[in-house]
Formats: C-alpha cells, sequence, structure tokens
C-alpha cells in the first residue's frame, strides 16, 4: 500500500502557492484612477468620448505596440472580442463558420450570437488545433469564416489554414486567448489572421480581473470592432457609416480601472511567460523516461506559452492501465493551489468535451424556440463526428499546471515526484475501466 488513492500517504498535502501576478505597479495604477474620478469616460454617442478615457485609450496603444498591430481595441472580455470580430467581418443568417471542437465553448457558440452556424473540423492529433485538412473537407459555399484557436499556448497552423482561407475568401478570427506572446516564425499569435482575440480573465497569462484585447491591422474593421463594442445603433448616422451590416451595438467597454491593470499585466508579460518556459523544460526533463507519458512535439518553428502543459498518455506502455485511472492516481498524492481551492489539483485527464456534444447542439436549440439556426445544420453534431478530438479527450490527452511562474522547483519536485510514485507502481492502481 504506497499509493495515496489506496489509502497510504500522498507525496505531499501543503497547498501549491497560489497564482497570483497582481502586485504593488496594479495597486499604484488603480489607485491613480479612483483618485481621478472617472472609473469610465465611454460615451455611446458619436462623440469624443465614444473611444473611451485616457487609461483605455493608453492601455490599446500599449498592446498595438506591443504585438506591432494597427489597431487592439480592448473589450470585456474574449467572448465579447470574438462576438465583435464575426460582427465586423459580417457573419449572418445562413452562414457557416467553421470551429474548433476542442476549446472554450465560446470559441464555437460565438458564430450563433449572429445568427450563422457553427460547424465542427477535427484537430491534429500531435499540436491539438484545427487540422487544416478537416478544415478544408467542412468547406461549403456558405462557409464565410474560421475561428481558429491557439490551444495551450500553442499557435494554430496559420501557413496552412491561412492559404486555405485566402483561396477560398475566408476570413480568419484567431481565438489568442491562452497564447498571448507565443510566436509563430517571428509574428505573434494574435496577428495571425484578419483579427485576434486575448483573454484578460483570471485564469490567463495575464488578466484584470475580466476582459479582452482584439487586434487587427484592418482600418474599416478596427472600426466596425469599436462601433459594435459601443452601441453601433446610436453612432452610425453621426459618424457617417454608410453599411449598416451587423451595426447592432453591445456595451463590451473596458473600464478605465480594468485598463489601467491590464497596462500593468502586459509589462509583465515577458518575465511571467520566461519562468513558465523554464519550469516546463524542467518538469519535461523530469517526465522524460517515465512509462506511459509522452511529451508531445511543439509545431515547428513556432514558441509555445503553455497556458496548460499537455502531455499524452499510452496506454500501451503502461500495461493497459487507462489514462483516467492514472491521473486519478496522481491526483490523490497532490494538492490544490491556495485560492484556488474549490479546483482542486491542477491536473486533468481530457480538457473540455467535444463541444458538439453541448445540448444546444444535441438538441439544435439556440436562438428562440424554433431550433434557429442549427435546425437546417448539415452537421450530426453527434458522437463520432470528430474522431481525432474523441480519442484525445477520451483515452489520450491529460493536462496540468504545475508551470505556473508561481511554482518554485521544490514545489514542481513535489509534483514530479507523484508522477514517479505512480508510475512506478502502475501494477497498484486501481482500474476502473
Ligand atoms: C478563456 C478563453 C476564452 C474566453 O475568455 P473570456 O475572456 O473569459 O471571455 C475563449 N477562448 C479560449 C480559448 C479561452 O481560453
Amino acid at each position: 500500500m504506497t499509493l495515496a488513492i489506496n489509502g497510504a500517504a500522498p507525496v505531499r498535502t501543503r497547498p501549491f502557492p497560489a497564482h497570483v501576478t497582481i502586485g504593488e505597479e496594479e495597486k499604484r495604477a488603480v489607485s491613480q484612477v479612483m483618485d481621478s474620478g472617472v472609473l469610465s469616460r465611454f460615451l455611446g454617442a458619436y462623440h469624443e468620448d465614444f473611444l473611451g478615457g485616457p487609461e483605455v485609450r493608453a492601455n490599446e496603444a500599449a498592446w498595438a505596440q506591443r504585438f506591432g498591430s494597427q489597431h487592439a481595441i480592448s473589450v470585456n472580455s474574449n467572448t465579447s472580442g470574438l462576438y465583435c470580430a464575426l460582427g465586423a467581418v459580417g457573419i449572418g443568417p445562413g452562414d457557416e463558420v467553421i470551429v474548433s471542437p476542442y476549446s472554450m465553448s465560446a470559441s464555437a457558440v460565438c458564430p450563433l450570437v449572429w445568427g450563422a452556424t457553427p460547424i465542427f473540423a477535427d484537430v491534429e492529433t500531435e499540436h491539438f488545433c484545427l487540422d487544416t485538412a478537416s478544415v478544408a473537407a467542412a468547406i461549403t459555399d456558405r462557409t464565410k469564416a474560421i475561428v481558429v484557436v491557439d490551444l495551450f499556448g500553442q499557435p494554430y497552423d496559420a501557413d496552412g489554414i491561412n492559404t486555405l482561407a485566402r483561396e477560398n475568401g475566408l476570413r480568419v478570427i484567431e481565438d489568442a486567448a491562452q497564447a498571448p506572446g507565443a510566436l509563430y516564425g517571428n509574428r505573434p499569435a494574435g496577428t495571425l489572421g484578419d483579427i485576434g482575440v486575448f483573454s484578460l480573465n483570471y485564469h490567463k497569462h495575464i488578466h484584470c480581473g475580466e476582459g479582452g484585447i482584439i487586434l487587427t491591422d484592418d482600418d474599416e474593421l478596427a472600426e466596425r470592432m469599436q462601433l459594435i463594442r459601443n452601441h453601433a445603433e446610436s453612432v452610425v448616422a453621426g459618424k457617417g457609416i454608410s453599411d449598416l451590416t451587423n451595426m447592432i451595438g453591445f456595451n463590451f467597454r473596458m473600464t478605465e480601472i480594468e485598463s489601467a491593470i491590464a497596462r500593468c499585466q502586459l509589462e509583465k508579460l515577458d518575465a511571467l511567460l520566461e519562468a513558465r518556459l523554464e519550469n516546463v523544460s524542467y518538469i519535461e526533463e523530469k517526465l522524460s523516461g517515465l512509462p506511459g507519458i509522452v511529451v508531445p512535439a511543439v509545431r515547428h518553428g513556432t514558441r509555445h506559452v503553455y497556458y496548460q502543459h499537455v502531455l499524452l498518455w499510452d496506454t500501451e506502455a503502461a500495461d493497459g492501465l487507462h489514462r483516467d485511472d492514472f491521473v486519478a492516481a496522481v491526483k490523490a498524492e497532490l494538492p490544490h493551489n491556495e485560492l484556488r481551492e474549490n479546483e482542486g489539483v491542477k491536473l486533468a485527464a481530457g480538457y473540455v468535451k467535444p463541444l458538439y456534444l453541448l445540448p444546444m447542439f444535441a438538441q439544435r436549440m439556440a436562438m428562440g424556440r424554433n431550433g434557429f439556426p442549427l435546425s437546417d445544420s448539415p452537421q450530426t453534431y453527434a458522437a463520432g463526428l470528430c474522431p481525432a478530438v474523441e480519442r484525445l479527450h477520451e483515452e489520450q490527452l491529460f493536462a496540468h499546471e504545475f508551470m505556473l511562474p508561481s511554482m518554485s522547483k521544490p514545489d514542481i519536485d513535489d509534483a514530479m515526484r507523484a508522477f514517479e510514485k505512480v508510475c512506478e507502481n502502475l501494477s497498484s492502481v486501481p482500474r476502473t475501466k
């Protein structure tokens, strides 16, 4: 009885340190905004303040400069940013948008907000982003755009998918929520498609509580996204906008406080990434040679920024032990992170269930009560639709966050001891599958 899952003492019970990136700089910046008395300066009208106050503008300028983009537009979440992006490129009812089944749900659901139909393509078995051949096979004469995701911090196959998009007259929206600072060659993730969107929610590399940043080099798309962010319908007349396609405004504005925090956080990004990448190399060295554990190759010529550190399970090399049983045994050895006790141990079997299995797709019920726009979708939205993602999710992929910058080497050593301990005792892991 050596394994914690069988009742023995775990490797560690003391929680891992909290992942906190907020410090004195952010406190000072917030306090200055508070002292100014102006927490937001946006006006939802054709007016000087249509584009927000000084902190909003300074933050946007900083992001545009950091990523070498013509325009940065701040919004209150990545989700809102995706809505802006699809609205700006003119997506509407009758259109199809190709999306990934392996992502946070917003990446796949965003076309629905404009009445368009999400069409799922499968993912790459080694890099987990949308697979170019599968995307090509999903294109029809109704396809208007592709929402690509830089999943887990690795850029999508930009050469393959952008070429395909160009040949078929499609727009590419890049969901770069998990990849600020990732590179494809020397081009930053977030600038690889027509529009890129980052997230600034707590779980991401850097954050301001909730928030999002959109990047684009296209002046017209930038203007349309600024309009959708801030009550387009009331602004178009004054601004002289004649094409009213999707000029239905929301309120997706970021406040002065969040903007001030986001600007401080952006300055910390490079140091935080460096710590994360160093931890990943340390972890990969420790994991190499453990039976069953495969470290997937990083896409050639890219810089991966490890939102999560993904591993693959080789059931055969582990005497037929199922991944889920292995992961359960490792989790039993380890503690949660401080401030995140309800999230449990930062190790999980699979990522999210393939998104086409969500009730909304299975029941074809999205906008209103008549199934619009899913009822006449050509896709089954049923198990078997994307075999690669299903195999990864059910049998192969597992991911952890023991590479967070808050983890010291001794913390990581504890996490790695748990992997080693279970790998050395594979035959005593209880088999439930
Ligand atoms: C976090 C995340 C989102 C959503 O970001 P919000 O800012 O919370 O709206 C979308 N896509 C991916 C890939 C994400 O990781």
